[in-house]
């Protein structure tokens, strides 16, 4: 995507309204109508007296439904919910602001992804056809193939606004685009195989949450390798922030992951022998939200469809009985009462059957584990002594194995469909899809939240930075005079107050805590208040409660900072994870190979332990490093309203997400400079009218140089805008096109008007 995107391209035309106030603003006369503001386009019920100078200006109506928000010559929060809302209600889902496409989530099917489209938008160029993502997927597509450069989509927006739909329609096309017309995808072919990635993700990494029925609980990062023909080589998963803590506890309307309900409602009897599961989903512990089952899905086909995509990824039997193992034991795990000695408080396995089951099924001996589970052997000074336990420390252990294997087997099965994906050899480029959560702020914030703000704040310097590379392209190349501001900069203050190690960020500091043997969640936050309170503006200690509250690009958020600690270390008893190290199931064993060499000291020691704060750290940054090679496009998807309705848009829900997710920023960076532009010849013909028939009219040279072209384009438009007595710092004259500042253009559409 280049600059150019941001060129003012519309022409003409009258005003835009908020959408209730449009149908009376409509009988006014032409005038007064013209004279209209957006009152508010928040408060659509009833009028406000607001000062004049707080009302955002309306565009003309040529802008109606306008293709790319940044044509737009007022840039205003309204008129931009205006126009999408407008778009939303035509079913024009996606809308270009500048450098993203946006697209609103519409709850329903529409038949723009069909063959038809995909041929529509092979090869055109951007400006060429309507918004799609298909548009954005094929200028990556052809930059990738004329500029040998790694190309990236990055797909963000809250839960529920579309994001994984529309990574699967970035595959779905370059799938499509890729294979010859001749041939169909057989099952086993390549691009079937990468296509049935997905669902195999889906059931291992989605949920039904209060949001979306099918929510992904993990972010990733999918890249698709090329060849120099531009056939698909190769594919490789990236990632990011697996909610773990879903698998042992859910909120009364959601549910566990996918693949819990689809083993035990889809398994064959012999599968359920196998892992000894008699019971129904009611009947394991894990499962017990309230919420069973999603309306309108089977759980059984769901069960058969991922059978078919992992025989299509080529996993054998042993393969599927392996993976499905683990869901197995975390349901055996969940199903463990732990009760307590009366006498001694010490904790007790109250049936004895469910740890046999359990043992039987993970694959080691059932005194050993209840000895490592009840009396772990731990170091105390220099000698190793046998802990009693109390039924909350047991319990807490067996919730962190059951999140450990999960975690671990999720880990497994992305590696081993990258072991099916992964054919690219070296020199090949790819396309990166990033789907990952956007920005999130609720009424309680906690350490995830953290991660995944932080997440977004990076996103977002690196779409301003980029933007800032851009334009000062396009200023250079047009030899305008203007220094761009790098707006990335901004941001650079509250992600030094995360990540930074020196003078310590909240990570580092929190790491440090970690080790330190009387730290708690009370004096890590003093501690952060202590660093930082005073240092950084981006920082204030919270005044209710324990925590702080954060100024992030997007909004300023609170933390609550209670179990901090323990969320970063991500405890686990060492003895139990070892005894899994030497499991006689080989798929288990696997996942806890790192943990054979015993203690978790040791293990530190070799540099294998890493906090949550670390990895993601180390994560991001490699993903930053990534993004960084390769040319970026934006998509931020929208959710229209909570209800998951059709046609119904919640504006303040919509301008919400629009702060959240950078375009609203983007265009106020956009303001900064000259965001409207139109080519010389544009310029011309639709403003040369101004001077030979206007007010402005001046002299026969002026007049012929406006309206024949015997005159360079250039000194033309030079010599219109000198007559139109437009104040110099409102516009710039380029090589090729002329700039204009936001609501320039506007004030000569009103000139037009009234000739
Ligand atoms: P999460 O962060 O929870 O994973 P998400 O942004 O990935 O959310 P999706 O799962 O992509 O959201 O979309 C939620 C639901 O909205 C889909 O299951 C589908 O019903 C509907 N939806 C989203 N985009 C489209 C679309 N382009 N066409 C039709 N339906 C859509
Ligand atoms: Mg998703």
């Amino acid at each position: 995507m280049t600059a150019s995107t941001l060129n003012f391209r519309g022409s003409g035309g009258c005003g835009l309204l908020p959408l209730t106030r449009r149908l009376s603003r409509d009988l006014l006369p032409k005038k007064t109508r013209k004279a209209c503001y957006i009152f508010d386009v928040l408060t659509t019920w009833y009028d406000r007296v607001v000062k004049k100078n707080e009302v955002d200006k309306v565009n003309p109506p040529k802008f109606d439904k306008a293709n790319d928000m940044a044509e737009l010559t007022h840039l205003n929060e309204a008129s931009v919910v205006h126009n999408l809302a407008s778009r939303y209600m035509a079913d024009m889902i996606y809308t270009y602001s500048g450098l993203f496409l946006v697209a609103v989530n519409p709850y329903c099917s529409l038949p723009i992804y069909n063959h038809e489209y995909i041929s529509t938008y092979k090869n055109q160029p951007r400006d060429g056809t309507p918004p799609h993502i298909y548009a954005i997927t094929d200028l990556a597509f052809r930059n990738m193939l004329e500029m040998h450069e790694n190309q990236s989509i990055l797909v963000t927006g809250e839960s529920g606004a579309g994001k994984t739909e529309n990574t699967k329609k970035v595959i779905q096309y370059l799938a499509a685009v890729t294979t010859p017309t001749n041939t169909t995808s057989e099952i086993g072919s390549f691009e079937q195989q990468i296509l049935q990635a997905n669902p195999i993700l889906e059931s291992f990494g989605n949920s039904q949450t209060v949001r979306n029925n099918n929510s992904s609980r993990f972010g990733k990062f999918i890249k698709i390798g090329f060849s120099r023909s531009g056939q698909i080589s190769g594919a490789y998963i990236d990632w990011y922030l697996l909610e773990k803590s879903r698998v042992v506890t859910q909120s009364p309307l959601e549910r566990n992951y996918h693949i819990f309900y689809q083993l035990l409602c889809g398994a064959s009897m012999s599968m359920r022998e196998k892992f000894l599961l008699d019971g129904k989903v009611g009947d394991y512990a894990y499962l017990n939200s309230g919420q069973r089952s999603i309306p309108g899905v089977s759980d059984a086909d769901e069960f058969k469809n991922l059978m078919l995509a992992f025989k299509i990824m080529g996993f054998s039997e042993q393969e599927q009985t392996d993976l499905l193992r683990v869901i197995a034991i975390i349901l055996h795990i969940g199903n463990l009462e732990i009760g307590e000695e009366r006498s001694s408080g010490q904790a007790k396995i109250s049936q004895f059957s469910q740890v046999e089951k359990l043992c039987h099924v993970i694959g080691v001996p059932v005194d050993a584990f209840a000895k490592a589970l009840l009396r772990p052997r731990v170091k105390a000074g220099r000698d190793w002594v046998d802990q009693s336990r109390t039924q909350a420390q047991v319990q807490f252990s067996l919730h962190a194995l059951a999140k450990v294997l999960y975690e671990r087997g999720f880990a497994y099965l992305v590696n081993r469909i990258n072991d099916v994906l992964d054919r690219d050899s070296d020199g090949n480029m790819f396309i990166g899809v990033l789907d990952i959560a956007g920005f999130e702020i609720f009424e309680a914030n906690s350490f995830e939240q953290l991660c995944i703000n932080y997440t977004n704040e990076k996103l977002q310097q690196f779409f301003n930075h980029h933007m800032f590379v851009l334009e000062q392209e396009e200023y250079a190349r047009e030899n305008i005079e203007w220094q761009f501001i790098d707006f990335g900069h901004d941001l650079q203050p509250t992600i030094d107050l995360i990540e930074k190690s020196n003078p310590i960020g909240i990570f580092s500091c929190l790491d440090e805590d970690c080790v330190m043997p009387r730290a708690t969640d009370k004096s890590f936050t003093e501690k952060l208040h202590a660093l930082w309170a005073k240092k950084s503006d981006k920082y204030k200690p919270s005044l209710f409660k324990q925590g702080f509250r954060l100024t992030h690009y997007a909004a300023e958020v609170d933390y609550s900072t209670e179990g901090w600690l323990e969320k970063n270390k991500d405890p686990l008893n060492d003895n139990i994870t070892h005894l899994l190290s030497l499991s006689s199931q080989p798929h288990v064993a696997q996942l806890f190979a790192d943990d054979a060499e015993g203690d978790g000291a040791t293990r530190k020691r070799k540099g294998l332990f890493r906090t949550v704060a670390q990895r993601h750290k180390e994560q991001l940054t490699s993903l930053m490093a990534q993004l960084n090679s390769t040319r970026p496009h934006f998509v931020r998807c929208i959710l229209p309203n909570h209800e998951k309705r059709p046609k119904r848009m919640d504006n303040v829900l919509v301008l919400d997400q629009l702060r959240c997710n950078g375009v609203l920023e983007g265009i106020r960076i956009a303001r900064t400079g000259f965001p409207n532009r139109l080519s010389f010849a544009e310029f011309r013909q639709r403003y040369g009218i101004l001077v030979t028939q206007g007010a402005d009219a001046r002299g026969t040279q002026l007049a012929k140089a406006a309206s024949t072209g015997y005159v360079d384009g250039q000194r033309a438009c030079s010599l219109i805008l000198d007559a139109l007595k437009l104040d110099k710092s409102a516009y710039r004259v380029g090589v090729t096109k002329v700039f204009f500042r936001a609501g320039i253009l506007a004030e000569l559409e009103d000139r037009r008007e009234k000739l």
